[in-house]
């Protein structure tokens, strides 16, 4: 039976109830400007913690936390035997954050799980809330760590070692605020995983579209360049007999930008950091560091530019004679989502009429993890000119709650497909 079929078309979540809640969370750690500070393992994050899962007891759910402080509540099903459906995302903030970014995706399973409360549904499947620690990798790098020891990316002793400006790891502060689980973190079976999320770019705004159905999330590749020419006077060095490191440098941010063009409208390609050795202005560059950043959401494009990026550092390196140390220092496997679960989503948005496009993740989610242990995909929604980690981050209460109806829909026919 369809979710259209059991819940018709007029049953819908508590829109005003979940805004209620995000307002509600975002006065943990406001900014004056109207953004959220609220980093991960601080004593902000963990009232927002507690508010979470306050909020979920009162919802009849039973909390969980795991080794790295990632936080499940579960609602039974008809059958327990069965895997779990889990929904969330993260609570943790930048430090100049909004109110929306990996909230709303906590806060819109927490509103499925009320709705089917006051509905007094109990799907097949039990279904879990999770809230994944430290997802935006701003106090403690790298980003999305919690879901990458979940997912057998990163070891737990490797998660629980990072360590902030002030030398102070995630184990310390997870026991700390007291939130250094028990919960086995691997092992379990589960039955699927959505992320509902803000886009964090412009495109469902500007075409007038409700929902992003996210089909992809972008494989990514980060270089460390660095040019080695010679300094000299510039006054008395003739130009023909010039060894100029940032010559060099920005060729290859031309042809950076060209690659990144030759793949639209798929690929982004970034320099964003260069720094230049003497950096005096009567002097010719020696030396040369830079980084480049690809994205693309097809390994055997992101490879394409991959030579193409190998060839241009060659090509300028000899036209410029300049040497060159040239490493690629991470790669990131793009993540095509489970074809089940964006149907599922498909489907829900499908039954509530919203307008909607299929869209590729540029961002990296916790959901791009768990991709790798259980069928997953994503629900997009809009957000105010594309901005966020901003504090003047926003999107509209009818975009939150239509995101919501599109989680409860897809969660449900998940769950009761098992
Ligand atoms: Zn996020």
């Amino acid at each position: 039976m369809s979710t259209e079929a059991k819940f018709g078309t007029n049953v819908a979540i508590n829109g005003s109830r979940l805004w209620d809640s995000l307002m509600e969370m975002a006065k943990i750690g406001a900014t004056p400007k109207g953004g959220v500070c609220r980093l991960a393992l601080t004593d902000l994050d963990k009232q927002g913690r507690d508010l979470f899962v306050q909020w979920c007891r009162d919802a009849g759910c039973t909390i969980t936390v795991d080794a790295i402080g990632n936080i499940f509540a579960r609602r039974p099903g008809r059958n327990n035997a069965l895997p779990p459906i889990l929904m969330g995302s993260h609570l943790d903030s930048q430090p100049t954050g909004g109110k929306f970014d990996g909230v709303y995706g906590v806060l819109a399973g927490l509103e499925v799980v009320r709705t089917l409360n006051d509905l007094n549904y109990q799907t097949e499947a039990p279904i879990e809330v999770v809230a994944w620690t430290n997802e935006e990798g701003s106090r403690f790098a790298p980003a999305m760590v919690a879901s990458g020891v979940f997912a057998g990316t990163f070891d737990l002793e490797y998660g629980l070692s990072r360590k902030d400006l002030d030398g102070k790891t995630m184990g310390e502060e997870l026991a700390r605020i007291g939130y250094a689980g028990d919960a086995p973190i691997r092992g379990r079976e589960l039955g699927a995983y959505f992320e509902a999320h803000i886009e964090q770019g412009p495109i469902l705004e500007a075409e007038d579209k409700t929902i992003g159905v996210v089909t992809d999330c972008q494989g990514q590749r980060w270089y460390e360049i660095t040019f080695t020419g010679q300094e000299a006077h510039a006054g008395p060095t003739p130009m023909s007999r010039r060894r100029d490191a940032l010559l060099g440098a920005a060729r290859v941010v031309e042809a950076v930008n060209r690659i990144g063009l030759e793949h639209a409208p798929y690929a982004c390609a970034t320099v964003g950091l260069m720094q230049i050795h003497p950096n005096s202005r009567n002097v010719i560059p020696g030396r040369v560091f830079f980084t480049v950043d690809f994205r693309h959401p097809d390994d055997a494009v992101l490879a394409e530019m991959d030579a193409k990026l190998r060839d241009a550092v060659a090509r300028v390196a000899q036209e410029t004679g300049l040497e060159t140390e040239f490493e690629q220092i991470w790669y990131y496997a793009p993540v095509k989502f489970d074809a089940g679960c964006v149907e599922a989503v498909r489907g829900a948005v499908a039954e509530l009429g919203y307008s909607n496009r299929d869209m590729v993740s540029g961002a990296g989610h916790d959901a791009c993890y768990l991709a790798r242990v259980t069928p997953t995909s994503m629900i997009f929604i809009p957000c105010v000119d594309g901005i966020s980690h901003n504090e003047i981050e926003h999107a509209h209460p009818e975009w939150c709650e239509a995101g919501c109806n599109v989680l409860l829909r897809a969660v449900v026919a998940k769950a009761d497909a098992t």
